[in-house]
């Protein structure tokens, strides 16, 4: 039997076939125990001297039990972590086209700039003169979103999304106390929105009113003029939206949000389906988060944490948090306030400990540097082409749930070419780790039945995406030619198979017991 590649493969093996090796490691890929597992507790990676002093230690205080920790030696340790970081797949070993994320190549630029001892060993508490030229980055990359995003003012201290989300929502709040508007107390928030908004909403002390979408999958303003009574603080709406299209009444909805007193909180996490392109302060949006792990590459688990800056409309901008990079005549100065001691004394205070994720300004500042704005703007132009070429290869074994209508970045099928087969979307998720890929985004956003939201990003080569597209249209043919049996108990060459994902998310078992240990293995 041949493969699409034309090289000889096994036949079809069913789990029951399989076997198991004498190790249980299946080729070079090794089955790796836990590190309490390996140890032993009479071996350990270090000398340590005997200490005379030691004896002196008080009898109570002297540790009567053994410390528990696993012995090891260095190369048992080292192993250990390199097999472990084997099992991991990452955006540099394949296509990961988790909808929603924005998993996008990583260039080494960004790295080896983001290295420089000038940045990567500067301490917080450096006397500002010290680090003229990382505040000179800051207000370098506070400039350039500010005129992508053609907006007001900046925070760059959030760590995230959903902490920009926060901010922005927090800068919202003090606005509508400093106008004596502390009693709408609702924000509206359509259906389709990424979980985070009605948590941030709610975790602000917000009631979430939902909005349904309109047929074609986007909001209509009339949906959002009702909902918009005098208790609305706020609309909270993602642009593209979760199902990767653009709101094109966008512009409506906001003057409708301002005619009636509350603010436009924007989720610009896809901000890289229009970067360059659009100006989200053109739309009439008052706070925007910026998800520089997205938009500006590195993405999670891409060499380093996340960043969410916010921007603000001019309405909004005196709220924002410290500290701010401000320019006094050559010297740039962190204004740090303190209270409400700012010129303009409405900053809403701080958000976080010192100024945000410095390596990752770098590394946006490097990929921003390195595209320019008319590589930006290609950059999501290409985004939308891939997703788009992806969508038009699978419109005949897929289903888009809102119609046949082109998508930004990212694009959603559901499972309705699936009824009559035994087939789920998780099913293909899982066959598709057989097949050597990172499963898109799966039942997410929620208003698609079995959703399956596909994001390539403008970094996959055209034969990367047809790899991918043809794996998956393989499935998709196996699961409706014979009812898809085989399919639900994949994934067959994983580490692991099918783990009851319920059980392990309700009673996760995050201790571990020398006792349980092997009837946790036995399970
Ligand atoms: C990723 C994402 C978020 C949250 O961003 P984090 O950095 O993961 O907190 C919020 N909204 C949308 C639409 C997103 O895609």
């Amino acid at each position: 039997m041949m493969n699409r590649q034309g090289r000889p493969t096994a036949l079809p093996l069913s789990s029951s076939e399989i076997g198991e090796t004498f190790t249980g490691n299946r080729a070079l890929q090794v089955e790796e125990p836990l590190l309490f597992e390996i140890g032993s507790v009479d071996r350990s990676g270090v000398d340590f001297e005997e200490h005379e002093k030691l004896t002196e230690i008080p009898k109570e205080l002297l540790r009567k039990e053994r410390i528990g920790l696993p012995g090891l030696s260095e190369p048992e340790t080292v192993r250990h972590y390199v097999r472990l970081s084997k099992f991991n797949y990452s955006i540099d070993g394949g296509i990961y086209p988790l909808g929603s994320c924005t998993m996008k190549h990583n260039p080494r630029l960004n790295e080896k700039l983001a290295r420089l001892p000038g940045f990567s060993s500067l301490h917080p508490l450096q006397p500002e003169r010290s680090v003229q030229g990382a505040l000179e980055l800051m207000e370098m990359l506070s400039d350039w979103l500010l005129g992508i995003t053609g907006m007001a003012g900046i925070a760059l201290s959030p760590k995230a999304g959903a902490h920009g989300e926060l901010c922005g929502m927090v800068a919202i709040k003090a606005a509508l106390e400093a106008s004596g508007e502390s009693a709408r107390r609702v924000v509206v928030v359509p259906e389709s929105a990424h979980g985070t908004n009605p948590a941030t909403a709610a975790l602000l002390g917000y009631d979430v009113r939902p909005v349904a979408a309109r047929e074609d999958g986007t909001m209509g303003v009339d949906a959002i003029r009702d909902a918009l009574k005098e208790d609305v603080a706020a609309i909270m709406l993602t642009n593209p939206n979760t199902c990767g299209l653009f709101e094109r009444e966008i512009v409506e909805i906001a003057e409708a949000v301002h005619e009636a007193g509350a603010y436009f909180y924007c989720d610009g996490a896809n901000l890289n389906a229009i970067a360059a392109k659009v100006r989200p302060g053109d739309l009439g949006i008052d706070a925007m988060h910026i998800n520089l792990h997205k938009t500006f590459s590195t993405p999670h688990g891409g060499g380093g944490p996340g960043s969410g800056p916010v921007v603000f409309s001019k309405a909004l901008a005196p709220f924002a948090p410290y500290p701010r990079v401000v320019r006094e005549g050559d010297a740039l100065r962190l204004e740090e306030g303190h209270g409400n001691s700012s010129k303009d004394g409405t900053a809403f205070g701080r958000l976080t400990a010192f100024h945000g994720q410095m390596g990752m300004f770098v590394r946006a500042m490097s990929y921003m540097l390195s595209h320019g704005i008319d590589g930006i703007r290609q950059a999501s132009e290409d985004a939308v082409l891939s997703a788009n070429y992806v969508r038009a290869r699978l419109a005949d074994v897929l289903n888009q749930p809102f119609g046949d209508q082109v998508c930004m970045h990212e694009v959603l099928f559901d499972d309705t070419s699936l009824k009559g087969s035994n087939v789920t979307t998780l099913d293909i998720a899982k066959v598709l780790i057989d097949e050597g890929f990172h499963p898109m985004t799966v039942y997410f956003p929620l208003v698609a039945h079995g959703a399956m939201l596909i994001e390539p990003t403008e970094s996959e080569s055209k034969e990367s995406l047809d790899q991918f597209i043809d794996a998956l249209r393989s499935i998709c043919g196996r699961a409706t030619a014979d009812g898809g049996e085989a399919m639900q108990s994949a994934p067959l060459f994983a580490p692991r198979r099918r783990l009851d994902e319920t059980l392990a998310a309700r009673k996760p078992k995050l201790c571990w017991k020398a006792d349980e240990a092997d009837a946790l293995a036995a399970e």
